[in-house]
């Protein structure tokens, strides 16, 4: 049962389009999995489409028309040439039995899983038109625990699968998390299985041990 959902600001943000790519993409994989946010967003965006219904409709140039159209017209072409490009399905690295890609990531590319400290290994997602993103999936043994940190901007993370606590709260596969610069912590598997989460950072994590800055900046996370 998930019990941490994503702040409604972010779901209307989702529902508008306004969000940045990276966290378009953690907050698309919680809404994919949770029913309860799933009919948040449509109703945000039934309420953007009422709005949009309401507002005075107001006279065009006469040329407006046909000069909107030549721009859709120019910008079909390369759209068309990317799709082709992303038709194929990129590989991806494995999961446990059971757990499933988020569809939000299905147009990303993901890395193979890289060794980052023992029992724990992550692997970068790269957004096709959004080259700064900085989107990762972080994959941790049971019981270990992650180094303690901060962050310089805006963490979100979705969990895929497994659960962990940071003294906080225990986040468990579907939860959601969003934490900035006044949270300081450090996530601890439970003990029964791993965990895999797929994570944006809008800035960087700011870890508190010189070993585990190290590890984090060479990972670039
Ligand atoms: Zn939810």
């Amino acid at each position: 049962m998930t019990q941490h959902h994503p702040s409604e600001e972010l779901l209307v943000a989702a529902a508008a389009g306004t969000l940045d790519s990276g966290a378009a993409i953690v907050v698309g994989a919680h809404v994919e999995a949770c029913g309860r946010c799933r009919a948040d967003v449509r109703l945000f965006e039934g309420v953007g489409g009422a709005m949009l219904e309401a507002i005075e409709p107001a006279l065009l140039a006469p040329e407006a028309l046909a000069s909107t159209l030549a721009k859709i017209d120019g910008a079909r072409a390369p759209a068309r040439r990317h799709a082709a490009r992303t038709a194929r399905v990129p590989s991806r690295p494995d999961l446990p039995p059971g757990v499933t890609w988020p569809r939000s990531l299905a147009h990303c590319t993901v890395s193979r899983w890289h060794w980052m400290a023992p029992g724990m290994r992550w692997s970068r997602v790269t957004v096709p038109h959004d080259r700064d993103a900085n989107v990762f999936l972080l994959r941790i043994g049971a019981g270990k625990a992650l180094a303690q940190h901060t962050h310089s901007g805006l963490e979100l993370t979705h969990v895929m699968c497994g659960a962990f606590h940071d003294g906080r709260a225990l986040f468990a596969a579907g939860d959601f998390d969003a934490a900035d610069g006044s949270v300081r912590h450090q996530p601890v598997l439970e003990a029964d299985g791993e965990c895999i989460c797929l994570a944006s950072v809008n800035g960087r994590l700011v870890f508190d041990g010189a070993i585990a800055r190290v590890i984090g900046s060479l990972v670039g996370i």
